[in-house]
């Protein structure tokens, strides 16, 4: 979808509302009717029910998401794996091979690996910072590749560039979890990718009060998984897009400071006595800062970190905050801390953790919007500092 809007703050706050406005209301207003009355619709899909997504909120929500991204086109799902589960069910079929990067996402590993083979489809994990490996794991079968745009814990960035080559070299679809990022930092699209998906819970929304999903591309392929969405049932309600909607406002603003604070916590981090380790792509010591430089316009509000000390002083940095919030989920106003060892990848054994650089003191932060100073006081003396 062509938006008349150039610039993603512009996007934000009048893309996809109603013209004119709906008896003059500024905000959207929520259209609560499960059901709509029959209007001449020929096409099952058409007809106005809400598990059927189209109701006028989400409608809205359709275009005012494409446009943040350059989308031909968007849909809103039940949640982040209602997305990510309802887009490569439509992608792959019975027998298909997809190649996958070995850091994701603890729900997207699960799905892959515990539910795929029922469904008839078969998976290789690939090192996303490695594509001269990539080739070797290519099958006749292979249908798709699929990374994420920073990975959770450590904030890897993979060679996304590559990906996308790869990808048109050898006819598969690619696609990419944008979550960590949010469309204020990185426009997946417009590098390239067929599909890009959000869980909207985090940054899209950004206030910790619903589970939303979301997947941009071209309209023929958000026809295809709408079609899906439509029959396996994992559809938005109208409330809750109507939240999404009014989160989605301020997303360029949260993110923006979100950026800047975190930049500033993690040099903060850096450089304290009690602190190993950090994690930031924003940081110069990040093994992918210059890809990100180059890909993002910004390193986005998640950073992880090591206290000198293991799990004990990571247990004791846990008790000691009081700004942050100690809970998963990330990318809301409020700064969450949480310890991946025993809660995001505790379903991981612990030498897959070790494999994957995941000590077990590692401690995940998601910087909110409180003020920077308060927030470095505050891990200042959780450290002991
Ligand atoms: N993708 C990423 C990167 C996530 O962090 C999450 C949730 O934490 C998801 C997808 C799943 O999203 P949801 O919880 O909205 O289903």
């Amino acid at each position: 979808m062509r938006s008349p809007f150039k610039s993603l703050e512009t996007k934000l706050i009048h893309a996809g509302e109603p013209e004119p406005r709906i008896l003059g209301a500024v905000a959207m207003p929520i259209f609560q009717s499960a059901t709509f009355q029959y209007a001449g619709e020929t096409s099952y899909h058409d007809l106005k029910y809400i598990r059927l997504n189209n109701t006028p909120n989400h409608v809205a929500l359709h275009q005012k998401l494409a446009a943040l991204e350059n989308a031909e086109a968007a849909l809103v799902t039940a949640s982040g794996m209602a997305a990510i589960s309802t887009s490569l069910l439509t992608v792959l079929k019975a027998g298909d091979h997809l190649l996958i990067q070995n850091s994701l996402y603890g729900g997207t590993h699960d799905l892959v690996t515990r539910d795929f083979p029922a469904f008839g489809l078969s998976y290789d994990f690939i090192e996303a910072e490695h594509p001269e490996t990539w080739k070797a794991l290519l099958k006749p079968n292979t249908k798709a590749i699929y990374v994420e745009a920073m990975t959770n814990p450590l904030l890897q960035v993979a060679d996304l560039e590559a990906v996308v080559q790869f990808a048109k070299t050898h006819g598969l679809v690619s696609l990419i979890d944008s979550t960590f990022a949010s469309p204020v930092n990185f426009r997946a699209l417009d590098w390239g990718f067929d599909l890009s998906l959000h869980s909207g819970t985090k940054y899209l929304n950004g206030h910790s009060d619903i589970v939303c999903g979301v997947v941009l591309g071209q309209a023929a392929w958000i026809q295809k998984i709408t079609h899906r969405l439509n029959h396996l049932g994992g559809t938005l309600d109208p409330h809750a897009a109507w939240l999404l909607h009014r989160g989605l406002k301020t997303l360029a603003l949260r993110v923006g400071y979100q950026n800047e604070s975190t930049l500033k916590i993690a040099r903060f981090l850096a450089e304290h006595p009690a602190v190993a380790r950090v994690n930031y792509a924003g940081l110069e010591s990040h093994p992918g800062h210059d890809r990100a430089r180059r890909l993002f316009t910004g390193f986005g509000g998640v950073l992880s970190f090591e206290p000198r000390g293991g799990v004990e002083a990571a247990d004791n940095f846990l008790k000691s905050v009081r700004l942050a919030i100690v809970a998963i989920s990330l990318g809301s106003v409020e700064t969450l801390a949480t310890q991946p060892a025993i809660t995001t990848h505790a379903g991981l054994s612990p030498e897959e953790r070790r494999k994957a650089g995941i000590a077990d003191g590692l401690i995940r932060l998601s910087i909110g919007i409180e003020a920077t100073d308060d927030l470095i006081q505050d891990f200042d003396q959780a450290l002991g500092g």
